[in-house]
């Protein structure tokens, strides 16, 4: 078998919000589909992939450096010892080869991207759920399907007032939801507060909020509002400085007792280790969000999952960002605490797939083969466009 091409779209995916640092106005997203020669159903099997939010479209990295890498290689050193499949952990030595170590920027997003195409290819050929390959190949063998969800909302946008951020989150609780996220650092202290309580007002008994300032925060800041959250039991308070300022973390820890969360920004597992070696996380209660889909790929993550169990820590402490499949996949798999979701957000290519709905916060994982996009129709149909035209 062999790869008979590689295919990339950028794709808007904007939205007219803002968190502490960003606007998504101009947000766009890389869309790969993986051509293999291998027929099940009496067509070619299609392995389909994408970054999540944040980083933007990666065409020129893919373009440029690793579609000619993979597709100038002899095709059987790409396959797997059966020689019927594809090696993700080859595919990923050839994207890399000639680039040298460190710098994890870009280049992480592009690969992470072509690594979820590979993954969804190699499990549709084995005709089983992504979930299903990753229990029997590195996990206990038996997935969970049931996921942990949260969902993350609350940014920033024109004309919001308290009011409307109370409707937003009993959307969410109406969903099934029982833990929400708002942005903080958007504003001043005083108008966060305002907004903290305003949500905390509507949870019911059993449901929990969590904030994130996406690495908005100055030492001294991180610090004045760990002091002020630490009144509230929060969920989570998430990302408060700079994400490779691991010396700012560990001071926070000194400073805020509930649960700390970071990592969505860290792209490598090298950078994932110094979190762990530096950062002052808490194994048991922290938890950790870093993104396949903007760190290299699945390849990489498993070797972050080894790292973190070195270091003595639960796969069940990682919660990842992003809100896509691939890692309600990873999660079912292998273990994780669960999954970012934006019920309202980055559409088509965040959620689930059609007819899952979340109770208490979890969601079932249907038998889909491959990671499952197959089951949400509004983002199969761009899928297939870019894939089986
Ligand atoms: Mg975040």
């Amino acid at each position: 078998m062999r790869i008979v091409d590689i295919r990339e779209v950028t794709r808007p995916i904007s939205s007219p919000i803002r968190n502490a640092y960003i606007d998504f106005s101009k947000m766009t997203l890389s869309l790969v589909a993986v051509v293999t020669d291998v027929i099940r159903d009496g067509k070619p099997v299609v392995g389909y992939g994408f970054n999540s939010n944040g980083r933007y479209g990666q065409g020129s990295l893919i373009r440029e450096r690793f579609r000619p890498r993979i597709l100038e290689a002899a095709p059987d050193s790409l396959l797997d010892e059966s020689g019927n499949n594809l090696d993700p952990h080859q595919v990923w030595a050839c994207m890399m080869s000639n680039e040298k170590p460190g710098g994890h920027g870009e280049r992480s997003v592009a690969v992470g991207t072509v690594d979820m195409a590979i993954w969804d290819a190699v499990a549709k050929i084995e005709g089983k759920p992504l979930y299903q390959l990753l229990a029997e190949r590195y996990g206990n063998g038996t997935p969970k399907r049931e996921v942990f969800v949260y969902a993350a909302g609350g940014y920033y946008w024109p004309g919001q007032d308290l009011q409307a951020l109370k409707n937003e989150m009993q959307g969410y609780l109406d969903r099934g939801y029982k833990v929400v996220k708002k942005k903080i650092g958007g504003g001043s202290l005083a108008d966060d507060l305002k907004r903290i309580e305003a949500v905390l007002s509507i949870l019911p008994a059993g449901c929990k909020l969590a904030v994130d300032a996406n690495g908005r925060f100055d030492l001294k800041t991180a610090v004045e509002y760990a002091k002020v959250l630490s009144q509230y039991d929060l969920f989570w308070y998430e990302e408060a400085g700079d994400p490779l300022d691991y010396a700012l973390q560990a001071e926070l820890a000194n400073h805020y007792q509930g649960p700390m969360a970071t990592g969505e920004n860290l792209f490598s597992m090298q950078d994932a280790r110094n979190l762990i070696r530096y950062g002052g996380m808490r194994a048991d209660r922290d938890w950790l969000q870093f993104d396949c889909a903007l760190s290299y790929g699945l390849v990489e993550y498993l070797r972050t999952l080894d790292m973190l169990k070195e270091h003595g820590w639960s796969p069940s402490r990682c919660i990842p960002h992003g809100g896509h499949q691939m890692s309600l996949a990873i999660a079912a798999g292998l273990g994780l605490g669960g999954n970012e979701s934006y019920p309202d957000l980055f559409q088509p290519f965040g959620g689930f797939p059609d007819g899952v709905q979340v109770k208490d916060s979890i969601v079932t994982l249907p038998e889909l083969p491959g990671i499952g996009f197959e089951g949400k129709a509004d983002l199969y149909a761009e899928m297939k466009a870019l894939g089986e035209a």
